[in-house]
């Protein structure tokens, strides 16, 4: 059971700059953290959900972390942080926040988890994510603005983190719309894939 899901907008340039927001300066700005909540979250589901009435559901692979029973990060699992692409820019342009874009029912798929050691060994895996075998999405951890130790120090100091909580890092560029019948194929190169077929 998921209580929290905690995610970071804007970590990867790249997107940052095709959905064309202002890219943050890990110098000059913190993180922008939002939340889905923690049952938004579905594990190794075959299907993926299109809400009803949505014209643009967008998918974003993501490496997603989780607090332990010490709130360190033991497990890590790939996230798809499935997001109402149109909602969010009526939303993003009337000031408002995000939620009705972010946190809808099975609107967090996520793969098998897998043991961390090491946090280093996360800082650079591949992510990669293919629609009806065409890849749409890969990157590398690499990437992100801000570091992952840097990421799980906010959290961890601004909010109310519990044990098994998820922290989502981000999403590199490439997202795009999902479709009923598309298959969307994901992975962590060497530590975890998974389809889905929307519908
Ligand atoms: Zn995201």
């Amino acid at each position: 059971m998921i209580r929290n899901i905690w995610a970071v907008g804007r970590n990867y340039a790249d997107h940052a700059k095709e959905l064309g927001n202002a890219v943050p300066s890990k110098d000059t700005t913190p993180p922008l953290i939002f939340l889905k909540a923690g049952s938004c979250a579905t594990f190794s589901a075959k299907e993926m959900c299109l809400p009803e009435g949505t014209h643009e559901l967008h998918h974003e692979i993501e490496l997603a972390l989780q607090f332990d029973h010490n709130l360190e990060i033991k497990k890590a699992c790939m996230a798809i942080d499935l997001t109402d692409r149109a909602k969010q820019n009526t939303l993003k342009a009337a000031g408002h926040p995000w939620t009705l874009a972010k946190s809808f029912k099975d609107a967090c798929p996520l793969s098998e988890f897998f043991p961390v050691k090491d946090l280093n060994e996360l800082q650079n895996l591949t992510l990669r994510l293919s629609v009806n075998d065409q890849l749409r999405q890969n990157a590398s951890t690499q990437d992100m603005i801000f570091s992952i130790p840097t990421l799980i120090e906010y959290v961890l100091q601004h909010f109310p983190v519990v044990p098994g909580d998820l922290l989502l890092t981000g999403t590199p560029a490439g997202v795009g719309p999902l479709h009923r019948g598309d298959k969307v194929s994901a992975e962590i190169v060497g530590k975890v894939q998974h389809s889905w077929l929307v519908i």
